[in-house]
């Protein structure tokens, strides 16, 4: 890839390079299809990097002067390179931990037999009160179909308390032990924004603990509890990290937007920066149970450094769109449920927001059904007219059922909004029996979103959906699920638009335009290496375009040496 003979290639300007090691570029990548999302030059041949960032961008001849004795050279040979892709909304400590739990997605379990499986390993392999974890568990893709429920748990794990995750994130099934340790009960109230499932036919606890009920046990600082369950040590979280980040640097991201942050998660990230082990930029929403905090430290939304920075706050106003709990204005298709609003109620909605724009945050509410939309909505309207702030950015996450006055109500209030990329071919197939055809051609709406101006980035909620920038970007071009049928086609998106959320966009929903996004001058050098361009493939083979290199800070992460 480093030769000799690349190097004296600047002698195809006809000279030999005479630059000083202090002048010279640290890299040059020539030779290539660059699409460098830079309005003024939007395509270069080759691009120097030094101290981390873009030196110059432009024909092989221009940038292979900069080249000195050390400079490294990579010669594309024809292939295609775009910024770093940047996912602005996703998990990436909590796909760290999962990496660390038993896989019960239906790739690896297709069958509650196969769950029970592996859990009744994991009982071999750890003391009695232990707790097992899984997650990716989906009844939905699951060869049975059957829903997981606290017998099935109890029969192979009578003695460990056991913790299955649904891949939504947003409700769980548990055993009888794990109950017990959680104080939960069949005379237990249910909590302020959440519910224990109950078996139809008896009415008793069937294990199965939706949203509140469930981040009980996972989340600190929820109701102001620790967690019911013990939280992994911060070497595991550190691993994590490093493990999920090697997997999101293979499929080329460079930097991430950490969905939901708490002290616990802030400490890991510290830990791995100061290891020197975090390998991809990180920006951090705050779950808005720290809000007194930050305010009594003064902390505002873009302190940090270009490895990592305090955001936005977190507010998680509604339930999941795959996990059918998103908060509708019409009920689901064959249903009387609107799904579940994850706060106290609108009023309660609308004090966070005023509370977190009145700090000088950056305001994130997940919000996917319409009804919940609307409702933040409201509070974004008051808290901007009580005390107005130019470019504030304020996010609404997933924003996915929208209709024509949501979208004229976004523009207005100039709001952020960051649509799944990948779900239209993740979870395709369960849209029309979930939302019906009319609902769908207005969910995940990125065409709407371009076309009436509002800022709309690139996002996989991973590990909830897979993380591939490039799956996200196809699914977007196409809207096809993986079976092949299309949904909603009037939301389609071009390519060049799709690569533009999953870039620009994403920097500026983290007032991060003028040091990333593009590959541009004197901007961070995060950047990756495709076999083809997504331009010129089947946009149905988007997907499995292979990336070849990923590039952050003028370093290469992947492939790794
Ligand atoms: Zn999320």
């Amino acid at each position: 890839m480093v030769s000799r003979k690349d190097k004296m290639g600047a002698g195809a300007v006809g000279r030999r390079s005479v630059l000083s090691n202090e002048t010279s570029a640290d890299m040059i990548l020539w030779g290539g299809n660059i699409i460098t999302m830079d309005r003024q030059r939007p395509q270069a041949q080759a691009v120097a990097v030094k101290d981390g960032r873009f030196l110059k961008a432009g024909i092989n001849a221009e940038v292979k002067v900069l080249a000195g004795e050390k400079t490294q050279t990579v010669a594309l040979r024809g292939r295609t390179v775009t910024p770093g892709f940047i996912d602005s909304h996703q998990h990436l400590s909590q796909y760290g931990t999962d990496l660390l739990q038993i896989d019960c997605h239906p790739r690896k379990c297709p069958t509650i037999a196969q769950i029970q499986q592996a859990v009744l390993k994991e009982t071999k392999r750890k003391p009695a009160g232990e707790w097992i974890r899984g997650v990716g568990y989906d009844d939905t893709k699951a060869r049975d179909r059957g829903t997981l429920s606290r017998t099935d748990l109890d029969e192979v794990a009578p003695d460990h308390p056991v913790f299955i995750q649904h891949v939504s994130g947003h409700w769980a099934v548990v055993n009888s032990r794990a109950l017990e340790i959680g104080g939960i009960r069949e005379e237990t109230p249910n909590p302020t924004g959440g519910a224990y499932g109950r078996d139809p036919g008896t009415g008793k606890l069937n294990g199965i603990l939706y949203e509140q009920a469930e981040f009980a046990y996972v989340f600190e600082g929820t109701n102001g509890q620790p967690p019911i369950m013990p939280a992994f040590s911060l070497k595991d979280r550190v691993k994590g990290i490093r493990l999920a980040s090697d997997r999101y640097l293979a499929s080329g991201i460079t930097g991430v937007h950490d969905a939901l942050v708490s002290a616990q998660t802030l400490e890991t990230y510290q830990e791995a920066v100061q290891r020197e082990d975090l390998k991809l930029r990180v920006y951090m929403l705050v779950s808005i149970d720290y809000l007194p905090h930050l305010r009594a430290l003064n902390l505002r939304t873009g302190f940090g450094n270009e490895w990592l920075r305090i955001g936005g706050v977190k507010i998680l106003a509604d339930g999941a769109i795959a996990g059918r709990t998103a908060y509708l204005s019409e009920p689901y298709i064959g249903s009387e449920e609107r799904g579940i609003l994850a706060v106290e109620s609108e009023e309660a909605l609308h004090e966070l927001i005023r509370k977190g724009h009145e700090a000088g945050l950056q305001v994130c509410v997940h919000a996917n059904g319409d009804r919940v939309i609307e409702m933040a909505l409201n509070g974004f309207e008051k808290a901007l007219n009580e005390l107005p702030r130019k470019n504030h950015r304020h996010r609404l996450e997933h924003c996915t059922v929208v209709n024509t006055q949501i979208l004229r109500r976004i523009r207005k209030l100039q709001l952020l909004v960051t649509p799944f990329g990948s779900y239209i071919h993740h979870h395709g197939e369960k849209m029309i029996p979930y939302y019906g055809a009319r609902r769908v051609e207005m969910m995940f709406a990125h065409r709407s979103f371009l076309d009436y101006g509002i800022g709309v980035s690139g996002s996989s909620d991973s590990p909830c959906g897979p993380y591939e920038p490039l799956l996200g970007i196809q699914s977007c071009v196409t809207r096809k699920s993986a079976a092949g049928e299309v949904l909603g086609a009037k939301q389609r998106i071009t390519v060049e638009e799709a690569i533009a959320l999953y870039t620009m966009a994403s920097a500026y929903a983290s007032f991060e335009e003028k040091v990333k996004g593009s590959v541009t001058p004197g901007k961070l050098a995060d950047l990756v290496v495709l076999g083809e361009d997504p331009r010129q493939v089947d946009p149905d083979e988007i997907k499995d375009i292979p990336v070849d290199m990923t590039i952050v800070g003028g370093e290469i992460k992947h492939p790794q040496a």
